[in-house]
């Protein structure tokens, strides 16, 4: 594998030895139940087959030196640099350092051994498009210094561990999703995570139908405000609701048939924001039962719903990805297309026959440059295995 070899070969040219270990943790990609994690609803994404390596050794050293080899650039830091974001010369971390960073920040507040490291990371996963390329980095260290610290965790509790890291010390209010899909993905399967009880099982995707990612290409501006815009307005929905249904703690708990009932009662764009949580929460429900069957066509409906509920109820599409969307739903062989992530910008993702996929990829491609004059990237992808050792 061409990535292994290559921070592998940047471990030796600059630590003058071979590492004794090599991390990878995956990408991952959600194909149902879109903004509803913070809702407390069902998600169901999958690891992806892009991942980020780290080729790392133990070090008897007071700091840990990374070199992050798709930006040529180190960084140091060890646990009395960490809270302070700075290196050792007390210059600040760049910003890529705060994701590793973070690792240690939050196995310090677990009181953990941390011991230093020489490592080289280097991540196959597009930035910024969605994939959490983030949670991959957060996920992949977790393994490094779990490694050579002899402490196990669980990789639930490397999640939670990398979700608190990344919203407190790198400052991004992100869900479980990311960091959980990252550590627990299994290799063919969708995972199926409540996000109130963090209960999870894996689903079946039939061996014929492969997962596309399409990326837009459009990397998203302004999304942390209209995030957290969503977000409050599903709080100010619950409140509303519990004028009449007392009992509530979050979206989650209300159904379809309740919401109906009391939506006059909630304002246009709150009633809005709150339907597509509540339908979407209903469609993962629907989901399990549909896959389990074998029905891919059925459950593809339900990404296809979910699309038009985040362009027109959720509000967080724009007009590439409705392109991107509209013209996979045209395709040979695609049971489903949806815009993943938070929105704004970013990829779709598709559920494709394996038969159709390269025709698909080709065609989608070609439509979405003669739109919008922007050339897509497109990748065939698999559910794969979550964050692993690959080399002891
Ligand atoms: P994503 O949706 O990909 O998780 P984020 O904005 O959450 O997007 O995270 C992207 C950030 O993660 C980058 O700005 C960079 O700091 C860090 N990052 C991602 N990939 C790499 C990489 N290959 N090498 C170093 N840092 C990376
Ligand atoms: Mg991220």
């Amino acid at each position: 594998m061409k990535i292994i070899d290559r921070i592998s070969s940047i471990y030796r040219e600059k630590f003058g030895r071979s590492p004794a270990h090599i991390a990878r943790a995956p990408g991952r990609v959600n194909l149902l139940g879109e903004h509803v994690d913070y809702n407390n609803g069902y998600v169901l994404p999958a690891a992806i087959d892009r991942a980020t390596y780290v080729a790392f050794s133990p070090i008897n050293a007071r700091h840990s030196t990374l070199i992050a080899a798709d930006f040529n650039q180190q960084a140091s830091f060890s646990a009395e640099t960490v809270p302070s974001k700075t290196q050792p010369d007390e210059s600040l971390l760049p910003e890529w350092a705060h994701y590793p960073a973070s690792v240690v920040w939050s196995l310090m507040e677990e009181n953990l051994p941390i011991l230093s490291m020489n490592a080289v990371f280097a991540s196959n996963i597009p930035q910024g498009s969605g994939l959490s390329s983030s949670a991959s980095i957060e996920m992949a260290f977790m393994i490094a210094w779990q490694t050579i610290g002899s402490w196990s965790l669980t990789p639930m509790q490397r999640a939670l561990l990398g979700q608190k890291a990344e919203n407190n010390y790198v400052g991004v209010n992100c869900g479980i999703m990311d960091q959980f899909a990252s550590a627990c993905g299994v290799e063919n399967k969708l995972l199926l995570l409540d996000c109130r009880s963090l209960e999870w099982k894996t689903i079946p995707l039939p061996e014929d139908v492969s997962i596309v990612i399409a990326d837009t290409t459009i990397h998203r501006k302004l999304t942390s405000g209209a995030y957290n815009d969503r977000r409050s307005d599903c709080d100010d929905a619950v409140r509303l609701l519990q004028q009449d249904l007392p009992n509530i703690k979050s979206l989650r708990d209300v159904s379809v048939e309740e919401f109906n009932q009391l939506a006059k009662k909630i304002p246009g764009k709150i009633e809005r924001r709150a339907r597509h949580v509540v339908e979407e929460i209903e469609r993962s429900n629907q989901a399990e039962a549909l896959l389990e069957a074998g029905d891919v066509k059925s459950f593809g409906k339900l990404m296809n719903e979910c699309h038009m509920s985040l362009r027109d109820l959720y509000e967080v599409s724009i007009p590439e990805l409705d392109t991107m969307v509209d013209l996979a739903q045209s395709l040979d062989g695609c049971y489903g297309a949806r815009l993943t992530g938070a929105g704004f910008g970013g990829c779709t993702v598709n559920l494709v026959a394996k038969e159709n996929v390269e025709d698909f990829a080709q065609t989608l491609s070609m439509g979405y440059e003669v739109e919008t004059g922007l050339h897509p990237e497109i990748y065939i992808s698999h559910a794969s295995n979550g964050a692993e050792l690959i080399k002891r």
